[in-house]
């Protein structure tokens, strides 16, 4: 499974913003590793810098020195859709006049074909997304320059386009003089509001705040604009009000989010341990060690050890120095990948029976290296025990998780899933627990991805660039 994109904002007169910025991406990085970037503001001119790579590839002292201004937006990058490129790197920016603009994006839209064609644009001419949104938005600016002289060009544009947007969207935007951030009416995509002494934040998740001594204030609700400038923050609702529906992607609690953010106003880490205690419940099974696979597993192992009494040890040491691995094109160095990531302690695992907790299972690629591993070092029996339902549909908001061919729970029943791995038994968290773990039952969650249940219709046009993806795959089974 791959993340997610990470958003930042800043609007702090008198404070380094580049380095704050920087600083917040750098807390974000989980959220996507391909490309990174900042816009800073002077008050006069936007200044964009940014790169493929992480963020401590793109950015040093000397890069961000000169980054002099009152205000910036950062983003980090995974590809959800377009390719991997430079020209997909954000924030995207604008020249509107002697104006302009930028933006970073965290999530997918599921209508960008129809908005293009609705406007008139050729095949290609938009890189993505995120870049789409962009011409949109400039297309609304007016072409008159004493037209903008109220400085509120942006936030009409937005008010104008927002609205023809569907599916994921979590936008930090900027002009030279205010901060803008959005997030669409189910809020598949997490964004909060936070404090400085002199200035405000936004961030994808609470982590970023602190790290910069900033202090949470709230998470956006969905549907919802905030505007910080000078005369502080206003919050504007561009959505009509039956189009609000919270639906916060359920596998921000389950992997995505950092385990020290608040989300609902919980802290991801006491809902992945009680995802394990219910998980023990739901699913006992005799052993002599509970172990996580680091480093998303861990709390779930911690939980299910609790809760079944069987007592926690490491079974594997993670390399700390992998940065991005590369995709590897067959199952075998798939498989290599995992070694290079993944070692087993021996003298933990030897002639033990090990109950393995992961987060999630998606092509199984991990897990069938790890029961490897684990049988190699001498574990006597391997149990895999998974900490959310079995992933049958692709997700079509903000997560790259392949097409249904390649998902292993798509097609293989769980027992065929536990003999492909080749573990002694294996048990998923039940949907039902899921929601129970995450404690926050008036919430609205999504659940597409093991339910099939989309709460955005997703158009024939996406389905059918799944479908010929999987139709290009290789006949023979994909997964063995
Ligand atoms: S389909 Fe799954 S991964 Fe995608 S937003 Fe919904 S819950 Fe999250």
């Amino acid at each position: 499974m791959k993340d997610a994109c990470g958003v930042f904002g800043v609007y702090a007169p008198g404070m380094p913003v580049a380095f704050l910025t920087f600083d917040g991406l750098y807390s974000l990085q989980h959220r996507g590793q391909e490309s990174a970037g900042m816009a800073v503001s002077d008050g006069d001119t936007i200044t964009v810098v940014k790169d493929m790579g992480l963020v401590s590839n793109v950015f040093d002292e000397r890069t961000l020195k000169p980054l002099q201004g009152h205000l910036a937006i950062g983003h980090t990058r995974y590809s959800t859709t377009g390719s991997s490129t430079w020209r997909n790197a954000q924030p995207v920016y604008r020249s509107v006049g002697e104006a302009g603009f930028a933006l970073g994006h965290n999530g997918n839209l599921t209508n960008t074909a129809q908005l293009a064609t609705d406007a008139g644009m050729l095949p290609g001419v938009v890189a993505s997304d995120s870049d789409l949104v962009a011409e949109l938005i400039e297309a609304r600016f007016p072409s008159d320059e004493d037209s903008r002289s109220d400085g509120r060009d942006l936030e009409r544009a937005l008010s104008e386009v927002l609205p023809m947007l569907e599916g994921a969207f979590s936008f930090v935007l900027m002009d030279t003089a205010r901060l803008i951030g959005v997030r669409d009416p189910h809020g598949f995509r997490p964004l909060c509001l936070g404090r400085l002494d002199a200035g405000w934040v936004l961030a994808s998740e609470s982590p970023a705040l602190d790290v910069i001594g900033a202090h949470l204030v709230r998470e956006l609700d969905p549907g919802e604009m905030v505007i910080i400038d000078a005369t502080g923050v206003r919050t504007v609702h561009p959505f009509p009000p039956e189009r609000i529906e919270p639906r916060l992607c359920s596998f921000e609690f389950v992997y995505i989010a950092r385990p020290d953010t608040i989300l609902y106003g919980k802290e991801v880490h006491g809902a992945r341990v009680r995802m394990g205690e219910l998980l023990a419940e739901q699913s006992p099974v005799e052993a002599d060690m509970v172990m996580g696979v680091p480093e998303s597993g861990v709390p779930a192992a911690e939980g299910f050890a609790k809760a079944s009494g069987i007592p926690y040890g490491q079974g594997l040491v993670k390399n700390r120095y992998i940065g991005r691995t590369f995709i590897a094109p067959n199952q075998e160095l798939r498989a290599a990948s995992v070694r290079r990531k993944l070692n087993p302690i021996r003298d933990n695992v030897r002639g033990k029976r090990v109950v393995v907790v992961d987060d999630s299972v998606v092509r199984g690629t991990n897990q069938k290296a790890i029961t490897k591993m684990l049988r190699d070092a001498g574990a006597a029996e391997v149990h895999l025990r998974v900490s959310s339902p079995p992933y049958r549909w692709p997700c079509f908001y903000g997560v790259d998780t392949g097409t249904r061919a390649e998902l292993l729970a798509a097609n293989l029943t769980v027992p065929e899933i536990g003999s492909y791995l080749g573990v002694d038994s294996i048990a998923y968290l039940s949907e039902e627990n899921l929601m129970k773990a995450i404690e926050a039952p008036r919430a609205g969650f999504c659940t597409a991805c093991v339910s099939g249940e989309y709460p955005v219709a997703v158009p024939v046009s996406l389905t059918k660039s799944v479908l010929e993806r999987e139709a290009s795959l290789d006949p023979a089974p994909p997964l063995l």
